[in-house]
């Protein structure tokens, strides 16, 4: 079945369709750079600290001189596209006391770039990085805290993410956006989920990067290959009748969150096959946060991208020495070309479901006590077949498939509903395709 698409490319006559790979992607990856990162790391580190509560006004030091910069950056990148990018601030007030890290009342203010898409305007995926940084002290808003990797890295990488990509038009639209308020509670993420659902947004995705420049761990292990994609089982906003029928259909591992921490994987394993995605089946670090979480909670599917060794003498820490171990979160523990491959990873990922059709919204699957499989599922508009994923039940990726051309039923001979998970994925004349669909329905 392989070898169907291949044909399939070559019938198209679409010149950059090769087999299953698109060497657009390739493109994208090669055009990053980690020299621009690099200088656009230095740049943020250089506002001295970005706490969510430091200065606003002063043009050179505090949250927001940094926010005003990247705006600046954004709507320099648009005039270089003919205005292709919808640079805007959106902020909300969280008032004083609202938790123990609100120590006054402070404006959160997040700055977004829209490319909007050509075709499917109103459909999003998010590349999502953050403004402000801290040290030992969460409350400390005037010491130096440069947050050069945590998360200058995620902010770079969204910048750059819309440098390269914004030399392409996509189908699909893509929110490039620098988050603020992570450290003191999550209030960014929060407040740019609600903005989304008031402005009725449909979120394909979110990427959240947040830490993508550390290779050497504090255990000592080194690596530049080596990522983490986090992402919760289930959404926390699934009903007791969705719970109960997990219990008997499946789905405890096919979130929708875990289907987009697969399609970065597979994405990445295609394109990048020195690069070494670790898929972590949780939200999030052993509990702590990060801002992919408010868009979960809002039923949005989000994902975390991350380093895989961290430092935790390099995160959140007063810059000083001691006991000849060199704290604080500076400059000179960032490998830009690591933070260069994991913005490469975020950018073919953009890209490829930027340039993917929806997908399906229905998928049913039947074949109870029969020796074969059968699944039906909603016609996309805009796509021109559909692939039949299936695997183990416990394997983490998708690893079988066929695909079967423009159809909305199937059956798959031979292959027992019993002994394995199934999806549906909507796939474009172009080859580029949606994440897998989990059935959400049962025939019989
Ligand atoms: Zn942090």
């Amino acid at each position: 079945m392989k070898h169907f698409l291949f044909l399939l490319g070559a019938l198209c006559s679409t010149a950059t369709l090769v087999g299953q790979t698109d060497t657009q992607l390739y493109d994208i990856i090669n055009n990053i750079s980690a020299k621009r990162i690099q200088n656009d790391v230095t740049t943020l580190a250089n506002f001295g600290t970005r706490h969510t509560l430091s200065d606003t006004i002063s043009e050179t030091r505090g949250i927001g001189a940094a926010r005003r910069w990247i705006k600046s950056e954004f709507d320099k990148i648009a005039s270089e596209c003919n205005n292709c990018l919808e640079v805007f601030y959106q902020k909300d007030l969280v008032k004083k006391g609202e938790n123990s890290r609100i120590t006054k009342d402070v404006m959160v203010v997040n700055v977004a770039a829209i490319q909007r898409g050509t075709k499917y305007p109103n459909r999003f995926i998010i590349m999502s990085g953050d403004i402000d940084s801290r040290v030992s002290d969460p409350n400390d808003y005037t010491s130096d805290a440069p947050g050069a990797n945590d998360n200058a890295t995620g902010m770079a990488g969204a910048m750059e993410a819309a440098r390269v990509l914004s030399k392409y038009q996509f189908e699909n639209s893509i929110v490039y956006l620098g988050l603020s308020g992570e450290e003191q509670g999550l209030f960014g993420g929060k407040g740019f989920a609600a903005y989304t659902k008031e402005h009725n947004w449909e979120i394909i995705g979110v990427m959240n990067n947040d830490m993508i420049g550390n290779i050497t761990g504090v255990d000592g292990v080194v690596s530049n290959r080596d990522f983490r994609i986090f992402s919760e089982p289930v959404p926390p906003t699934e009903t007791e009748e969705q719970r109960r029928a997990r219990r008997f259909y499946g789905g405890e591992v096919d979130g929708i969150s875990r289907q987009l921490a697969r399609y970065i994987h597979k994405t990445t394993k295609t394109y990048m096959p020195e690069m070494n995605p670790i898929m972590v089946y949780r939200l999030d670090r052993f509990g702590r946060g990060g801002h992919h979480r408010p868009f979960n909670d809002a039923g949005y599917a989000g994902i975390r991208i991350m380093e895989a060794h961290e430092n935790y003498t390099q995160q959140h820490q007063d810059i000083r020495t001691e006991n000849g171990i060199a704290y604080g979160d500076v400059l000179e523990h960032v490998d830009f070309e690591y933070v260069k491959k994991l913005t490469a990873v975020n950018a073919i990922n953009l890209a490829a479901m930027a340039w993917a059709p929806p997908a399906p919204k229905t998928v049913e699957i039947g074949g109870i006590v029969e020796p074969s499989a059968k699944l039906k599922w909603s016609k996309v508009e805009g796509a021109t077949g559909y692939k039949i994923y299936w695997r183990a039940t416990t394997s983490p990726t998708w690893d079988h498939y066929t695909y079967v051309g423009n159809k909305t039923e199937f059956t798959l001979d031979g292959i027992v509903i019993d002994n394995f998970f199934f999806g549906v994925a909507a796939i474009g004349a172009n080859g580029h395709e949606s994440p897998v669909v989990f059935p959400n329905a049962v025939f019989r």
